[in-house]
């Protein structure tokens, strides 16, 4: 522990200190494989925990395990009002432990304590309890057929919406805790049973939560999880034939690699992939707005967000002050440990990670762009990137085009609204966008011409429970949240009598 640094709780360093294994059936198990992943803390780059790294006979007994449970009725069958008290006390369980599990998220991914309390603890209790309630919101419908045959014969007719059955939910790295629940979740309360695989890097919070699921009253066998690689347990996972739908987000890359394997069973999927997200600010926006909320929007967890804004283009007559205020925002960043809630910028996730953002910003100064940089690693073993700024990047930089999911921000000075529209479009993502504008007009006039899952005006990356979300094009299938979340962990039965 450094100066400033919060003290980690006696029940962090239990957790730390013990021997982990596979959560299946209701229990810890060892792996069969003697293969293990270590975590480290990015802060310093020090390891703080070793975890099985599954084999495909692990992944087996887990969908064994969750397959048993679900065909058993033990939680499908189980009355919804019963289904969703328990996934509330599963909330009330993680709002007990909220401390332990936001130190745990910072010292495995490197976030600020902040964030981790704020977002990974606190909007995760609201996306639990939210999803909890839509237990007992299921429904179909009934439906008048016009069937003419035999003749003088009735009928009527209804839909039902049963739980699709076991559900592979797959993590990414960036909000661990939140995205993971973000799986469990609907896939509980839809009466699905669940094995959860987290990034083989930040496994730490959801092991935790499997031992909370239980202790909540959720049966056994209906929440497992496997910690592993992506290629051996992830792969394993997501080709497994009594996998009946996958729920995953992470990079399109990998997304479109399961989505090619689930075409073989036709496994239900849905996919929440990577973004590169541009912001149009016109000439009539409110400057303090568009920083505060664009830095907020860009830096917020290291741009390690997908919905984060990487690409900003501005009108003309604003671009000089804009460009200024930027530069001045991110030189005032303060760099440092997660652990210290006046560090505004933390560690990345993984040491991989760090060199892949570098080499985005190496490239892009051998192409001679103009890169202003903010301030530097406290610590040279730990996984820093200084905050930068890019002004006016070439379109065809890899910086400009990929997603670099990290403290980099572009500022475009554009013509007029047609351009920035133009280049804003020109992507093969489209998770998010932000248009910042005074005007109501323009505001409604060109949120439709923006080819993004989500577009919000005047401010950028705030989610919420109730507000579907997905990506148009390469950045997924599918939406979550909302009150329709739960068609995606069931199938539609008609049923049709005769009477
Ligand atoms: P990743 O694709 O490398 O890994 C995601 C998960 O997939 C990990 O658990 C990994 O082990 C697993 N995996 C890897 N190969 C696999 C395979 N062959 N079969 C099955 N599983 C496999 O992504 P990442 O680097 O962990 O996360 C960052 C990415 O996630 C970014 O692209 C980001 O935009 C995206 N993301 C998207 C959303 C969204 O809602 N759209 C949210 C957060 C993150």
């Amino acid at each position: 522990m450094t100066a400033g640094t919060v003290p980690l709780l006696a029940s962090v360093q239990r957790f730390l200190g013990r021997q982990h294994g596979l959560y299946i059936n209701g229990g810890w198990r060892p792996s069969t494989s003697s293969q293990t992943l270590t975590v480290f803390n990015p802060a310093n780059g020090q390891p703080i925990a070793v975890t099985p790294d599954a084999s495909a006979e692990d992944v087996d007994q887990a969908v064994q395990s969750a397959h048993r449970a679900f065909v058993s009725g033990v939680w499908a069958r189980r009355a919804p009002a019963e289904r969703e008290r328990i996934l509330l006390r599963y909330a009330d369980l993680l709002e007990q432990h909220g401390e332990e599990l936001a130190q745990l998220e910072t010292l495995e991914q490197g976030k600020s304590i902040n964030i981790a309390r704020a977002f990974e603890v606190g909007s995760t209790l609201n996306w639990m309890r939210y999803t909890a309630g839509l237990t007992t919101k299921i429904c179909g419908r009934t439906l008048d057929v016009s069937i003419p045959v035999p003749e003088g014969a009735r009928y009527t007719a209804y839909t039902r919406k049963e739980p699709v059955g076991v559900v592979a939910g797959i993590v990414p790295w960036n909000f661990p805790l939140m995205i993971g629940m973000w799986k469990v979740m609907p896939a509980l309360a839809a009466g699905c049973s669940i094995v959860i695989k987290p990034s083989e890097i930040t496994p730490l919070t959801l092991m935790r939560m499997a031992e909370l699921a239980t202790e909540a009253g959720i049966p056994d066998g209906v929440f497992n999880l496997i910690t592993g690689s992506g290629s051996v347990c992830g792969s394993a996972l997501t080709s497994h034939p009594r996998v009946a739908k996958i729920s995953f987000t992470g990079s399109t890359a990998t997304g479109k690699h399961i989505a090619r394997s689930a075409v073989d069973r036709l496994t239900r999927l849905s996919l929440e992939l990577g973004g590169k997200n541009p912001a149009i600010v016109l000439a009539d926006a409110d400057p303090q707005q568009v920083i505060e909320g664009l830095m907020m929007g860009s830096f917020l967890n290291q741009g390690q967000v997908c919905a984060a804004s990487s690409r900003i283009y501005v009108e003309a007559p604003l671009f000089d002050r804009l460009a200024a205020d930027f530069e001045q925002a991110i030189k005032g960043l303060s760099v440092g440990p997660g652990l210290d809630p006046s560090a505004q910028i933390n560690a990345l996730a993984s040491g991989a990670h760090q060199q892949s953002v570098q080499a985005y910003l190496a490239d892009a100064r051998e192409q001679g762009a103009q890169i202003i940089s903010g301030a530097s690693a406290p610590d040279a073993n730990g996984y820093y990137v200084s905050p930068s700024l890019i002004l006016n990047p070439d379109d065809n930089l890899r910086l400009t085009r990929s997603e670099v999911f990290g403290p980099v921000l572009s500022l475009t000075r554009v013509a007029d609204v047609e351009e920035a529209l133009a280049r804003a479009n020109d992507s093969d993502y489209g998770l998010t966008a932000s248009l910042w504008t005074t005007s109501l007009k323009s505001a409604m006039d060109l949120t439709p011409r923006i080819e993004a899952g989500t577009v919000w005006v005047n401010s950028h990356t705030l989610i919420d429970a109730n507000m579907p979300f997905g990506g148009f094009k390469q950045s997924g299938t599918g939406r979550d949240f909302g009150v329709d979340w739960l068609d995606a962990f069931t199938e539609t039965k008609s049923v049709c009598i005769r009477h």
